[in-house]
């Protein structure tokens, strides 16, 4: 059950790495995009596993290997029932948003794109969902497809039904993008695919983190996301795929637990999930997924949803209004998630990000793993403030004044 009111300071109370100075003042941390802090629950999470249940999964029959396990899996059916999937096998752990795509691209891709075959991408994909799909493509000899940007790093897609065909086989594309935090129509993108026999891999680590995901409802066959950003710990993430592809699909890795049968010369696999499960997982990070799950639900997405509109409309109108700045992404609030992306004059955005820092305040300078999106809008680099459920109009306030000071010294 969702929390009745969504308090943003009670909230933050809740996430120890936030109370702390930077540089002799308070932390504001807008760097959320990149990685989000994490909420006590989660931190109890991974202490009462390693404390108390800390044991390999599925191989022991002894009390605390049944612990483990018994909260391992139990994380997984939370993770699938709060993306509605169809059923808790369709949840294949994995290291991230990174791991989960290449998996599809090396396993899926591998036994069923060919040469002459297409895979359809945009020029706003973080590097994530672009390389895994030039290894493949080098390796079966399929050819990359791109949907250009417009001028507010928005998808063109007049001419989508130009970009498929028959000879289409994958269209990856990001739910929100982490460098303009762009919301892209996926549902109707998964139509157009569809109605060529493509597939449809997204990318959302950006998306699951801010609003609530229906993967039964967006109807796509694939969908990435990491724990990190999303309250939980690194180095833990999960692909979500329908269950009669990922049936078909070889392994993507071998080894332990994800076998049924070994011979010297062949061997046969367990059934999914645990066919992609190679190895000893990690079982502290599912179940702090586990945890951070709990904690978004409780608070409710619609009601984090909610409240970084506002801060984007409040950050878009003050930050906006400095002068020499120039925010780059969507301008409609119903076309972008929590993510400001900006230069500021002449200001070299690590210069940028230094000066706040020296405030404070943590924002993130570079290109942002997108440098498609940087050569679009023809610059190297930007500054950006993404922000999360934690952050508040006054760390909008505290932001802005930080930036009059880099405008101040770069005048
Ligand atoms: N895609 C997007 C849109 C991202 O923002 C990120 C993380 N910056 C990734 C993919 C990769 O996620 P991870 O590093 O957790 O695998």
């Amino acid at each position: 059950m969702p929390r009745t009111d969504f308090d943003p300071i009670a909230i933050r109370k809740e996430f120890p790495a936030l109370d702390q100075t930077v540089n002799g003042k308070p932390l504001i941390y807008l760097d959320s995009a990149a990685t989000s802090q994490k909420p006590r629950a989660v931190l109890d999470a991974l202490d009462a596993y390693y404390e108390r249940d800390n044991a390999n999964v599925h191989r022991g029959i002894h009390e605390l290997s049944r612990r483990a396990t018994i909260a391992y899996e139990d994380a997984r059916g939370r993770v699938g029932s709060w993306i509605n999937a169809v059923e808790p096998s369709e949840i294949i752990w994995t290291r991230g948003t990174t791991e989960a795509i290449n998996l599809v691209a090396m396993a899926w891709g591998l036994d069923n794109v060919g040469k002459g075959d297409e895979i359809l991408l945009s020029v706003l994909e973080h590097h994530s969902n672009i390389i895994p799909w030039q290894l493949l493509a080098k390796r079966t000899g399929a050819k990359l497809r791109y949907i250009e940007l417009d001028e507010q790093g928005r998808l063109i897609l007049d001419d989508l039904d130009s970009l498929l065909s028959r000879r289409t086989k994958i269209v990856a594309i990001s739910h929100v993008s982490n460098a303009l935090g762009t919301i892209n129509p996926v549902k109707r993108i998964t139509e157009a695919a569809h109605a060529v026999g493509a597939i449809v891999v997204v990318d959302g680590a950006q998306g699951a983190v801010h609003t609530k995901v229906d993967v039964q409802d967006l109807g796509v066959d694939f969908y990435a996301f990491s724990g990190h950003k999303m309250c939980g710990p690194t180095g833990i993430g999960v692909l979500w795929g329908r269950r009669a592809l990922l049936d078909a699909m070889s392994p993507y890795q071998g080894g332990g637990e994800m076998i049924h049968f070994v011979g010297r010369e062949e061997s046969t696999w367990a059934s999914v999930p645990h066919k992609f499960e190679a190895g000893t997982p990690n079982i502290a990070g599912a179940i702090g997924m586990g945890a951070a799950v709990d904690f978004l639900s409780e608070i409710g997405m619609d009601a984090i949803a909610v409240h970084e509109r506002d801060l984007m409309a409040y950050a878009i109108e003050k930050v906006g209004a400095i002068p020499g700045l120039t925010i780059y992404g969507p301008t409609s609030l119903d076309e972008r998630s929590a993510v400001l992306s900006f230069s500021l004059g002449d200001a070299h955005p690590h210069d940028i990000s230094t000066i706040l820092d020296s405030d404070g305040i943590a924002v993130r300078a570079g290109h942002h793993c997108a440098q498609l999106v940087m050569k679009h809008f023809g610059v190297a680099a930007t500054a950006r403030a993404s922000f999360y459920l934690y952050n508040t109009k006054d760390d909008v306030d505290r932001l802005v004044d930080g930036l009059e000071q880099v405008r101040t010294i770069f005048a």
